[in-house]
């Protein structure tokens, strides 16, 4: 699979990535494919080619934001087991991450970090002897997971919620004033907080697979995004991102690790009643079932989503990391 690492370059590439900037509002313009066209810019016909690669066939972009150096895995030198050199910007950079892979594909730069993207060996899935059910909510904990076969019940992740009332406030009393800078400021300081969250929550869920030698079962979101219960627990986009994030952090943890992920059906999975398969009611987080069983909503739905058969195995589907530079730094891992 596939892994981005961020390492601090420690040099200053600013007129370099005033160039590539160039070149790429170049591209745009001209489409044109060929770096001697965009020679006249002066940065290496190796990071040239893949700016204008990357921006040229690019038929949405209309407006260029920051662009970073792109090195091809063709221009990166594995120099023993503790550097990467780049020539072509006379650049070393130390392996501080996982030294076990068997390629590097790419190292993208900004002025402060590399982004370092390897292949590594793909551990072989476990085979387990049970599931866990993890339950998804925007209010409450972020993240519910129910253990049928031990009954025990982990709740995760329980400011997320409280995080974004604070920050939607905020945001609201900014919007009257205008003052539109500090939105983003706050903006941005709340994804890195529920990102951190997402880590930490990911990371225990597979934590908890691991000691209950158990794979992970989540509910299908695409089917979530369809079905009624999008009124109530997916509301707003902060939410829907922040899902993804959680869904897209478990997958790649949960495979370093050997871990099975499956998705199941989400219909009805906080109406059933988990012990007799009754139509209950749920009233806020409490779940009442008509034969007496009461329980926590949100318990009630993680075990449900344990027991249900799955529908699919994403794990084997798709690299969830292939080409996104939006993952893990080497503290997370
Ligand atoms: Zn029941």
């Amino acid at each position: 699979m596939i892994l981005t690492f961020k390492v601090k370059h420690g040099s200053n590439f600013s007129v370099e990535l005033r160039k590539a900037k160039q070149i790429a509002e170049f591209a745009l313009k001209t489409r044109s494919l060929s770096s001697r066209s965009a020679k006249q810019f002066g940065l290496k016909s190796t990071i040239t080619n893949q700016i204008l690669r990357k921006y040229s066939r690019n038929k949405r972009l209309r407006k260029i934001g920051s662009v970073k150096l792109t090195i091809p895995s063709k221009s990166i030198i594995v120099d023993g087991k503790d550097l990467l050199w780049i020539p072509c910007l006379k650049l070393s950079l130390p392996i501080t991450f996982r030294k076990d892979f068997s390629k590097v594909n790419q190292v993208e730069l900004d002025n402060e970090y590399a982004y370092v993207s390897i292949t590594v060996p793909e551990p072989e899935l476990r085979q387990v002897s049970s599931w866990i059910g993890v339950d998804r909510n925007a209010t409450g904990h972020i993240a519910v997971i129910s253990h049928p076969v031990s009954g025990k019940v982990w709740k995760l992740g329980k400011k997320t919620h409280h995080i974004h009332k604070k920050y939607t406030a905020i945001r609201k009393g900014l919007q009257v004033t205008r003052r539109y800078r500090k939105i983003k400021t706050i903006k941005n300081r709340e994804s890195r907080i529920v990102r951190d969250i997402n880590h930490r929550v990911s990371r225990k869920i597979v934590d908890i697979a691991e000691q209950t030698n158990s794979g992970i079962k989540l509910e299908q979101l695409g089917g979530i995004r369809k079905s009624r219960k999008r009124g109530r627990r997916f509301n707003g986009l902060l939410h829907s991102w922040s899902f993804y994030q959680l869904q897209s952090f478990l997958e790649y943890k949960a495979r370093l690790a050997g871990i099975p992920i499956a998705f199941v059906e989400p219909r009805n999975t906080s109406k059933e009643c988990s012990r007799c398969g009754s139509e209950g009611t749920r009233t806020g987080k409490r779940f009442v079932c008509p034969q007496g069983h009461v329980d926590h909503a949100d318990v009630n739905a993680g075990f449900n989503i344990a027991m249900r058969p799955s529908i699919g195995q994403s794990i084997t589907d798709r690299d969830v990391l292939e080409g996104s530079t939006d993952t893990p730094d080497g503290a997370t891992l």
